[in-house]
């Protein structure tokens, strides 16, 4: 029987944040994951801590983005790859309203660090801005496949993963000890991401007053080539243009709230498709389509920690539409709480939804 200190379930930006603190501290663990329906991978991999459609920050920014470069910077020597990009993102303002509203915004208390008070002219022929555009700062890109396929592969040199499917069914909890087939831990953290909805450890709705605790959100985005747009930057209007390089594009997101399926839609690429011209106007070709589901909530906080009937099961999910920026944090307040028994914020435990 292999001794561990942690069963992981699910290796996206949730489980490979905590297996980090886990490795930091000397803890054993070993990851089973699928890879399949990968929030992570089908994401943005934005790091943005504003709300650009009302230039306010989000929830808890400051925090998560100072936890957040460090994470990733550190991650990139570890691995010898690079996993970050500092690149900035420009917003397109529509009016001179808007122009007013950045100015008033980045003057903020607490907002000069996110929203540059120097509006930019627009020179690129190909986008329309007659109004310019609003730099964000403390944005950037992570190369979420590069990060994962190299942790993965870390993982496997040091026998650290499973490369199947947890079956729920064959879990046991003898005094206390968490076994699963051969290996026996003494906690189990799950990680699934909106998979959790399958997990019957995860609190469902019957419980707790019929309401759903982990909702779907599905997006999708086209990618584009586009030879003549020349983008060295991300650029937000409607949609985000994502630059990846070799004359393509990352164009999205659509939301669908309570939609489980991740296959691509016409619908969606029509919806993408038009609100793009509005933004360029050089020729592009679609030339592949990807959709995911983010594991959202109800009240857009995630949901950590235990449930009372068994404090070695352990949840990590809804990171919602910004987890690159929350997980490294939140994953240091939870190994804080397992391992050092601080408490969690009211806010992020799981334990808040018994307070119905
Ligand atoms: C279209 C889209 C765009 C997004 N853009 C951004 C963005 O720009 N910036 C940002 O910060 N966030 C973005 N997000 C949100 C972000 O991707 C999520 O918050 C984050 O990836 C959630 O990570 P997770 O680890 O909780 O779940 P996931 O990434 O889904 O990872 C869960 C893992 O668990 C595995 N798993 C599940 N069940 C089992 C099982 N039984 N056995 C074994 N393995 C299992 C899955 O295969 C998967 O690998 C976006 C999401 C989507 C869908």
């Amino acid at each position: 029987m292999q001794k561990v200190d942690y069963i992981i379930v699910g290796l996206g930006i949730a489980g490979l944040s905590f297996c980090e603190k886990l490795k930091k501290n000397n803890k054993s663990f070993i990851v089973f994951d699928t890879s399949k329906n990968s929030s992570t991978l089908s994401s943005g991999g934005v790091i943005n801590p504003t709300v650009l459609k009302r230039f306010t920050k989000v929830w808890n920014a400051d925090l998560h983005i100072s936890e957040a470069i460090p994470f990733y910077t550190e991650l990139s020597k570890k691995l010898s790859i690079s996993v970050l990009d500092l690149i900035p993102i420009l917003r397109i303002l529509n009016s001179v309203e808007e122009q007013n509203n950045w100015m008033v915004a980045s003057d903020k208390k607490g907002m000069s660090s996110y929203l540059s008070s120097k509006l930019i002219k627009n020179k690129n022929p190909h986008i329309n801005a007659p109004f310019g555009f609003g730099k964000v700062l403390g944005t950037g890109r992570i190369y979420f496949s590069v990060l994962l396929n190299a942790y993965k592969e870390d993982l496997q040199n040091n026998n650290l993963l499973i490369s199947e499917k947890f079956e729920y069914d064959l879990l046991e909890e003898v005094d206390d000890v968490i076994k699963y087939k051969d290996i026996s831990a003494g906690k189990i953290l799950f990680a699934e991401g909106i998979s959790a909805i399958k997990n019957p450890f995860f609190p469902q709705d019957p419980k707790h007053n019929g309401k759903k605790l982990l909702i779907g959100n599905k997006g999708e985005y086209i990618i584009i080539n586009a030879p003549d747009l020349n983008l060295k930057f991300m650029l937000k209007a409607s949609l985000i243009i994502i630059p990846l390089g070799n004359d393509l594009y990352k164009v999205g997101t659509t939301y669908e709230r309570d939609n489980y399926t991740n296959n691509t839609t016409q619908k969606a690429k029509e919806e993408l498709k038009t609100k793009l011209s509005k933004i360029i106007n050089c020729s592009f070709d679609i030339v592949d389509q990807i959709a995911g589901i983010r594991p959202t909530t109800r009240d857009r906080r995630p949901l950590m920690g235990t449930l009372k009937e068994s404090s070695n099961k352990v949840f990590f999910n809804g990171l919602g539409t910004r987890g690159f920026i929350s997980a490294p944090s939140l994953a240091q307040n939870l190994y804080n709480h397992l391992e050092c028994g601080e408490e969690l914020s009211y806010e992020t435990d799981i334990k808040r939804h018994y307070h119905w």
